[in-house]
């Protein structure tokens, strides 16, 4: 399967609002990059639910950008955000509070033209 293939499966499940993950059952390991094969021990990974929530692992503050994050205008947060052991890389919703790292943070959507796209919130 190639990973156009696999990008607009990503996307699919995502217009249906279900964040989903690849998984090796041989070695017991997730992980968000699109490949058929796992990299650590070659065996083949399948799709899986992917928890709704997760911690902050890094981040960076996009003060100025012509370019949008996920629809938030500068300033925004980029962000990678580990969930169920792997690591998702994300913008993050903030109003008053600025997330910091290992901030609990949870899923939601957002529509970009024609696509739903998965960003985090600050967990309250
Ligand atoms: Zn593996």
């Amino acid at each position: 399967m190639t990973v156009q293939r696999l990008s607009e499966e990503w996307f699919t499940r995502c217009q249906e609002r279900s964040l989903s993950m690849r998984r090796c059952d041989k070695c017991d390991v997730n992980t968000f990059v699109l490949r058929q094969y796992c990299s650590l021990c070659l065996g083949e990974l399948r799709w899986c639910p992917a928890s709704d929530s997760g911690e902050i692992f890094t981040l960076s503050l996009v003060g100025k950008s012509e370019a949008t994050g996920a629809g938030l205008p500068a300033p925004y947060v980029v962000a990678y955000v580990k969930i169920d052991g792997a690591l998702f890389l994300t913008n993050v919703r903030y109003s008053t509070q600025y997330p910091h790292i290992g901030d609990q943070v949870t899923l939601d959507w957002v529509v970009l033209e024609d696509r739903v796209v998965p960003l985090f919130v600050l967990s309250t």
